[in-house]
């Protein structure tokens, strides 16, 4: 789904002014802000509820502009720009002077990339600069990957609403410290470990829960209302009509392998077989099961390889320690 110019024009515009526009990417929808305002960056902390120690990513048109924005562009970071962008990688470097403070949490790196969507590769052409933004989704919530659902959680808060239909990706761009000579990822996401690996020709060190070198940040994130609990794939019907015999409405993430299998519950998602399905539409079940008035969603992890590490990681985050507890 294509945006209309006029539109594009508009939500350039917006930025300009120093506006917020929550634009589609391939991974999910961003709420933008022009990088070099720093007064536009610190309303996208202020409607996201996000502490502002906790960086934003910087959206580019394309490779070729890397320069202008960090100080220094090691080899490895230039080999995996040319092969994954436009593309679901972000890669944290050494900020250039170009990018102000606000928009990297006070850190001396910065996490970039060029998203790898026609809506918001028209919006960062037609405005020329850099689009510092988070997912546009409060702190701590589920990501969105529909218009709808930045209208449902964000409203009035954001000036323009770019609409490029549903996020082919779902899941988050991989985060890759590429500072050193070797790279190691921050949080998995969009391009896949064995990716990166086949790319670089060497192993890569994986954080295994996500370690983003980010202070303060919570276990509790990409988090649904109800309660997350995860368990072994076979337990997960037994544990599900459990819970809802004691009297919680709970919802079922339903491994492909008991697709046909009939579960007591207030909700069923049938879960793909396809990873690159699943991550598609991850953040869109949780949502659902929330909005059909689930208290308790049991699921389990997948086979941790390929995009089942990002969703593993989203999952495990989702099931984290909440704030109040
Ligand atoms: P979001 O996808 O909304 O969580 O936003 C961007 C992600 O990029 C956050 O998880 C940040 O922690 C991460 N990030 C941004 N800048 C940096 C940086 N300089 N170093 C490490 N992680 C970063
Ligand atoms: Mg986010």
């Amino acid at each position: 789904m294509t945006a209309r110019t006029s539109d594009i024009e508009k939500a350039a515009d917006v930025l300009r002014a120093g506006g917020l526009v929550a634009f589609p990417t391939e991974t999910v929808y961003g709420l933008g802000a022009n990088a070099e305002d720093p007064a536009a960056v610190a309303r996208v902390f202020e409607v996201k509820g996000r502490p502002p120690s906790h960086p934003l990513i910087v959206h580019l048109g394309g490779a070729e502009l890397l320069g202008d924005w960090v100080e220094d562009v090691p080899a490895t970071a230039r080999l995996l720009a040319e092969r994954f962008w436009p593309g679901p990688l972000t890669l944290v470097l050494r900020r250039g002077r170009r990018v102000p403070l606000d928009a990297t949490g006070g850190l001396q790196t910065v996490a970039v990339r060029v998203p790898d969507h026609p809506v918001a590769l028209a919006l960062l052409a037609a405005f020329g600069g850099g689009v510092a933004a988070p997912s546009a989704n409060l702190f701590g919530s589920v990501s969105p990957t529909t218009a709808n659902h930045v209208r449902a959680e964000l409203g009035d808060a954001v000036d323009f609403v770019l609409d490029g239909g549903p996020c082919q990706v779902g899941v988050e761009s991989t985060i890759v410290d590429a500072t050193g000579e070797i790279p190691s990822i921050l949080r998995p996401g969009g391009v896949t470990h064995e990716d990166l690996e086949a790319a670089l020709g060497r192993p890569l060190a994986v954080h295994a829960t996500s370690r983003v070198r980010v202070p303060g940040q919570h276990p509790s994130h990409y988090a649904p209302r109800a309660r997350v609990v995860l368990v072994e794939p076979e337990k997960v019907i037994a544990e599900a009509e459990l819970a809802q015999e004691l009297g919680h409405q709970v919802g079922v993430f339903l491994p492909s392998s008991f697709a046909d299998a009939p579960v007591k519950a207030h909700a069923v998602v049938a879960l793909p077989a396809s990873m690159a399905a699943y991550a598609r539409g991850l953040y869109g079940f949780l949502r659902e099961l929330d909005q059909r008035g689930c208290d308790l969603i049991v699921a389990s992890l997948p086979v941790e390889e390929g995009l089942g590490l990002a969703i593993a990681n989203r999952l495990r985050r989702a099931a984290g320690p909440r704030p109040t507890e």
